[in-house]
């Protein structure tokens, strides 16, 4: 399986890193070994100084699709579920001043906890989310502050990726992102429903 993950998908997170809204979505990738499940401990790298949470809801992908169109792309998943693409800021800031992939920076082992997944009947419209740490709200999203939506995330994607059952996709992180300490608990929901729950090491 793979993890596709979108950049830059909320006007507020753009402007807190200082980037341009972008006019097509920005898209990454992350290894299979990014994974962390069932509460798993999150141990931070020895090669970063500044490890960011971004919590994001996931897309869980439920069949084979290639350039898939955008009014067909409900089809396409079957779950949403809550995830932290963490991100060594440091070393992300270097890629992007030198122009280098983001892979050091994003990819890491670790580096995609996901949590449970609701379907796509039980799901509020829109969606509301939020990451929790030591039970202080520092992030809050809402799918009417996406820039692309779902089903144009799909769309955009399977235009250059082949999607496959079991892929995720990460859909972008609200603003409030800020680094993480050893000692955090970190705990995401999806609504009122805690779907992830983990502490750093
Ligand atoms: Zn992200």
């Amino acid at each position: 399986m793979k993890i596709i993950c979108i950049g830059r998908n909320y006007a507020e997170h753009a402007k807190e890193l200082n980037n341009d809204v972008p006019e097509s979505p920005v898209f990454f990738l992350k290894p299979d070994t990014a994974l962390l499940r069932d509460g798993a401990p999150f141990y931070l790298p020895d090669f970063s100084q500044e490890v960011h949470h971004e919590v994001e809801l996931v897309l869980r992908i439920s069949r084979t699709g290639k350039a898939v169109e955008k009014a067909f792309a409900r089809r396409y998943y079957d779950a949403v579920g809550i995830g932290i693409d963490f991100t060594a800021r440091d070393l992300q800031r270097e890629c992007k001043k030198k122009g280098l992939p983001w892979e050091v920076a994003k990819a890491f082992d670790g580096s995609a906890p996901i949590g449970g997944f609701l379907p796509l009947n039980e799901l509020p419209d829109p969606i509301l989310f939020r990451l929790d740490i030591n039970g202080r709200t520092v992030q809050q999203g809402s799918t009417d502050d996406l820039i692309f939506p779902f089903d144009e995330l799909i769309a955009y994607v399977s235009r250059f990726i082949t999607l496959r059952t079991g892929d995720l996709l990460f859909t972008g992180t609200p603003a409030g992102v800020g680094p993480v300490q050893r000692g955090d608990r970190l705990q995401a929901y999806l609504g009122d429903r805690l779907l992830l729950d983990f502490e750093v090491k």
